[in-house]
């Protein structure tokens, strides 16, 4: 095994590096020069200062599922007391209230709820793309994708084929959990395989759906689990090239049946940041999870190869008054970022930047912070 720093360097430059040697920058390398690396990787890829965000909103259809995983303090089973549904009129009017408050996406996710089948889906996403075409659909993920195959009896093939037609524009990279079978099978028994969830993800690739991966850590796995999980994910992208970014986010430990599991301290989240900048050499964006994982780490995440803090997440249940606490919500990430010494930008799903908050400390001879100001300057002279 070469040394960390041999590692550090060849991968900072955009080498691929093995498994076994992300591990051992994982568990072994100083955090400082790991941290460095990750950080010359990001300016290398990326090619300037900006952190992204996106405004969207994430709407729950139903709580009703048959999978039950240990770790979920959503679901509720088939026939319980606290199941349930909100019809396509009442995920039509939340789609209106993220348009109003600057969302250019939804997410719309859910249980596996047992007689939602493609059908169902092809009816959400065609309501929801005739009356509001200009919000992108960024939902579901492999295991619902699963979900529909099993319910209507058809393929996956015909299923992705389907609901693409219907208006999925990108497919999330939920469900991913713990890909490696041992930590998966612990946390999550009934849902499909690691293995299936990266076959399904590949179709949808091939179909010209790209999508996001995820990881979620902290549930018992090891580090050469977590390792694995990058590594599952590096293999599909060699042939698709359809990840548009990797995002790992912490377990929360509230509410559900792994109570009392230890969450990923900020220290792993942040080194696994750091390793997974530099492994995938073939992914574009590493967005980290500020809201699992806090502001402090998040801001600290930006100098360990982040380039993308995800959403502000307008909320679920405090929308109806969330004008103000939503802009006040949009302040914070951008100082947040800002403070973090990075320039903050509003992005699109897929990352093109639709206004970058530009100041005058930042570079003036740059053409466009001039031209961000003289608009600025034009607009005010029109008041
Ligand atoms: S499939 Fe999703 S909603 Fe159902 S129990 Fe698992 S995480 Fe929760």
């Amino acid at each position: 095994m070469a040394h960390s720093d041999d590692i550090l360097a060849r991968a900072a430059d955009g080498d691929r590096i093995s498994d076994d040697e992300a591990l051992h920058l994982y568990t072994e390398a100083p955090f400082h020069a790991l941290a460095e690396a990750a950080n010359h990787a990001r300016q290398r890829i990326i090619g300037d200062n900006i952190v992204t965000y996106i405004i969207d909103r994430n709407i729950n259809y139903t709580n009703v599922c048959t999978t039950a995983c240990k770790f979920c303090a959503f679901y509720r089973a088939p026939k319980h007391s606290e199941g349930w549904t909100h019809d396509n009129a009442e995920v039509l009017r939340r789609c209106g209230e993220a348009v109003d408050l600057g969302a250019t996406q939804v997410m719309l996710q859910g249980g596996h709820h047992p007689d939602f089948g493609v059908e169902y889906y092809e009816e959400l996403f065609s309501t929801v793309k005739e009356h509001y075409p200009e919000l992108v659909i960024h939902s579901i993920g492999p295991s619902e994708i699963d979900h529909m195959s099993r319910v209507s009896d058809i393929a996956v093939d015909e299923v992705i084929r389907r609901i693409k037609a219907a208006g999925l524009d990108s497919v999330a990279g939920a469900g991913a959990e713990m890909l490696p079978e041992r930590p998966r099978t612990a946390i999550a028994p009934l849902k499909e395989s690691g293995r299936r969830w990266l076959e399904i993800m590949e179709v949808a690739h091939n179909h010209g759906l790209r999508s996001t991966a995820t990881m979620m850590m902290g549930t018992g796995e090891t580090a050469a689990e977590r390792i694995e999980h990058l590594s599952l994910i590096r293999d599909v992208q060699d042939r698709t090239g359809g990840f548009r970014s990797f995002i790992p986010w912490t377990y929360q430990p509230e509410n559900n049946h792994l109570k009392g599991r230890t969450q990923a301290t900020a220290l792993e989240y942040l080194r696994l940041l750091a390793v997974a900048r530099l492994y995938f050499h073939n992914i574009v964006h590493l967005q980290s999870s500020w809201l699992t994982v806090g502001k402090a780490a998040g801001q600290l995440s930006l100098h360990l190869g982040v380039d993308d803090l995800g959403s502000i997440m307008l909320e679920e249940n405090v929308i109806s008054s969330a004008g103000a606490r939503n802009q006040s919500k949009l302040g914070e990430l951008v100082n947040l970022i800002r403070t973090g010494d990075r320039i903050p930008a509003q992005r699109n799903t897929t990352y093109e930047r639709l206004a970058v908050h530009w100041t005058p400390e930042d570079d003036p001879s740059d053409e466009r912070v001039r031209s961000h100001y003289s608009t600025i300057v034009a607009d005010l002279q029109q008041v």
